[in-house]
C-alpha cells in the first residue's frame, strides 16, 4: 500500500501552522540562511535529508502532519516527502505520521503572498515572526 501526498495552499498552512500537531518542514539547503523561512519550521536540508530521515522521524514525534517544502516545491520538497513516505512504508512504522503534505508554490510563494517570514538565525528556529 502506497501512502498518498497532498498538497496544502500557504492560505490553508497560514490557518494551520499553529496547531500543536503539524510540522512545517523545510528541505532547502544553504537558501534558508539567506531568505529568511517560515517560523516554527524544522529545517532538514535535501542533500543530507535521506541520512538525518530518523531525526526527523524522532524531531515530529507527536506531530501527525507533516508539510514539507522547499524555495518552489516543485522538486525537493516532493521529492523528500517520497522519501519520508517510502521510508515509513518500508520500516512498517508510521511513527504516528498521518498526513503527508507538499507546501503548493514552496517558500518562494508564501513569500510572494506577502505571508509572515522568520528571519531568526536560531537552530531550532527561535519562531520570532508574529
Ligand atoms: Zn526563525
Amino acid at each position: 500500500m502506497s501512502r498518498g501526498i497532498s498538497y496544502i495552499t500557504g492560505s490553508q498552512l497560514l490557518s494551520l501552522r499553529r496547531l500543536p500537531n503539524i510540522a512545517i518542514i523545510d528541505v532547502r539547503d544553504d537558501e534558508r540562511s539567506f531568505d529568511g523561512h517560515i517560523a516554527g519550521s524544522l529545517h532538514y536540508a535535501s542533500d543530507t535529508f535521506t541520512d538525518r530521515i530518523s531525526n526527523l522521524i524522532q524531531e515530529v514525534k507527536g506531530k501527525d502532519t507533516l508539510v514539507f517544502h522547499c524555495a518552489l516545491s516543485q522538486v525537493r520538497g516532493p521529492t523528500c516527502a517520497r522519501r519520508l513516505a517510502n521510508y515509513l512504508e518500508e520500516v512498517k512504522e508510521d511513527g504516528g505520521i498521518k498526513n503527508i503534505m507538499v507546501l503548493e508554490r514552496g517558500f518562494n510563494g508564501w513569500e510572494a503572498a506577502g505571508r509572515p517570514v522568520c528571519r531568526c538565525t536560531g537552530i531550532p528556529c527561535k519562531d520570532e515572526s508574529a
